[in-house]
C-alpha cells in the first residue's frame, strides 16, 4: 500500500458559537480548505449527522462549488439510527447527495456499526444496499464505520467481508491495547481480511494532547516532535491504513497536520515502545482503576455493563467527548443504566481489584445523568 494521506474530517469544524454545532465558521473553514488543497491533499470525510446536519452543506459551499469534482474525494455515512425499512437507505442517500451537490461518493459508509445498530442495518438490508450503490456508481467504494469489539467486527467481516472495501476504525496509540476500543485487534482483523483501513480519532478528539504537565514533559524529553505529530504518525504507520482523518478545528492545527504528512516519516520501533509506555502513563491518570477482567459481569442481575461504564467514565473525566455520552446512552439502552444498580453487592465479592462497584456506579450515573 502507498503512504497514508491526511483526511479532513468535517466533524469538528470551526464554529462561531461553541455551544451551537450548526454555527460553522465559514470564513475559517474556507481558509482551511484552500490551504489543505494547496498543500496537495484532497480527502474529505463527512456524515449526515455532523454539526447538526450542517457539515455536508458547508462542504458544498466551500469545496464542491469551488473545485472540479475530480480534484477531491468525499466520504459520507448513512445514519444507521434513522433506518426504519429498506427504502430509507435510498431516501437518506439521496438527501446526502443533494446536500453535498454531488452525484457520487468516493466512499459510502454505513455509520457507527455496533451491537445495537447492526440490527437496524441488517433489518434495512443496508449491506446489500451499499453493494448495489457501488454497482450503480453512486459510490466508488463502500464500507462501515465501526465502534465495537473484535467479536462483532469479525462476525461482520465473515458475513459481509465481500461487500466491505473500507473500514473506518478508531485507532490511536492510547487505544491500541485498550480493552474497549481494541484498536490493535480490529486492525489485525482488517489486515487478515484484506480490508482497507481509514482511521478516526488518531488524536482522540484532539485531546491526547491535553495531558497532564508531567506527561507533556516526558514527551518533550523524548522528542522535538509534538504529541499530535507522533500520534498521527503512529496511526499512519500501521499496515493497510490509507487515510488518517483529523477533525481539525482551525488553520493552525491544519498547518501542523499537513506538515506531518508532507514530510512523513514512519514511527520507529523505539517510538512505538515509547508511545505504548505513554499510553500506560496516561491511563494512570484515569479515575477508576478497573482491570477490565469482566468477572463482575456474570452475576449482575441488572445486566449493567460495569467495565464498559468505568472505561467511559475515565475517558469522560479526561476528555469530555460527545462520543462518550453517545456510547453511554447506547449501552444504557441496550443493557441498563448505571442507576439501575440494586446494590446487591454480588459483583463486589468477585471484583479482582476490590472496587466498591455500587458506589462507583453512582458516580457514573451522576456524570452521565442516568
Ligand atoms: S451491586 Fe449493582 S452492579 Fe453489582 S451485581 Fe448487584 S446490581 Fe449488578
Ligand atoms: S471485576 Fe472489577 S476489575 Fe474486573 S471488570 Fe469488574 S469492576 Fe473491573
Amino acid at each position: 500500500m502507498t503512504q497514508a494521506t491526511l483526511g479532513f474530517g468535517a466533524m469538528r469544524l470551526p464554529q462561531t458559537d461553541d455551544s451551537n454545532p450548526a454555527s460553522i465558521d465559514m470564513e475559517e473553514f474556507t481558509r482551511m480548505v484552500v490551504y489543505y488543497m494547496e498543500q496537495g491533499f484532497n480527502y474529505f470525510d463527512t456524515s449526515y449527522a455532523y454539526h447538526g446536519e450542517k457539515s455536508e452543506g458547508a462542504l458544498k459551499k466551500v469545496l464542491v462549488e469551488r473545485y472540479p469534482r475530480e480534484s477531491y474525494q468525499i466520504a459520507n455515512k448513512i445514519p444507521t439510527w434513522l433506518l426504519r425499512d429498506e427504502k430509507d437507505n435510498d431516501k437518506l442517500v439521496d438527501v446526502m447527495l443533494e446536500r453535498l451537490g454531488i452525484e457520487y461518493f468516493d466512499v459510502l459508509f454505513i455509520h457507527n456499526i455496533n451491537k445495537a445498530l447492526i440490527n437496524l442495518a441488517e433489518m434495512a438490508n443496508s449491506f446489500e444496499y451499499i453493494k448495489k450503490a457501488k454497482e450503480e456508481g453512486k459510490a466508488l467504494k463502500v464500507g462501515i464505520s465501526f465502534h465495537e469489539k473484535e467479536e462483532l467486527f469479525e462476525e461482520v467481516l465473515e458475513k459481509y467481508g465481500d461487500v466491505i472495501d473500507v473500514a473506518l476504525i478508531q485507532l490511536n496509540f492510547m487505544d491500541w491495547h485498550d480493552q474497549r476500543i481494541q484498536s490493535k485487534k480490529i486492525h489485525s482483523l482488517c489486515v487478515k481480511y484484506g480490508i482497507e483501513i481509514q482511521v478516526m480519532e488518531p488524536i482522540k478528539g484532539g485531546t491526547l494532547i491535553n495531558v497532564t504537565d508531567d506527561i507533556k514533559k516526558q514527551f518533550e524529553d523524548y522528542s522535538d516532535d509534538s504529541i499530535a505529530d507522533l500520534a498521527l504518525r503512529f496511526a499512519a504507520s500501521q499496515e493497510n491504513v490509507t487515510v488518517v482523518l483529523s477533525g481539525m478545528s482551525n488553520l493552525e492545527q491544519m498547518k501542523e497536520n499537513c506538515e506531518t504528512f508532507k514530510n512523513f516519516e514512519k514511527i520507529t520501533p523505539q517510538d512505538h515502545k515509547f508511545l505504548m509506555k505513554m499510553a500506560r502513563e496516561i491511563k494512570k491518570t484515569l479515575a477508576i482503576d478497573c482491570s477490565f477482567c469482566n468477572y463482575c459481569l456474570k452475576d449482575c442481575e441488572m445486566n449493567i455493563p460495569i467495565p464498559d461504564f468505568f472505561n467511559l467514565y475515565n475517558s469522560e473525566k479526561l476528555y469530555h467527548l460527545e462520543s462518550n455520552v453517545d456510547l453511554y446512552n447506547t449501552s444504557a439502552k441496550v443493557y441498563a443504566p448505571a442507576s439501575a444498580c440494586s446494590e446487591c453487592g454480588k459483583c463486589v465479592e468477585i471484583c479482582t481489584q476490590q472496587l466498591d462497584i455500587p458506589a462507583l456506579l453512582k458516580d457514573v450515573a451522576e456524570l452521565f445523568g442516568r
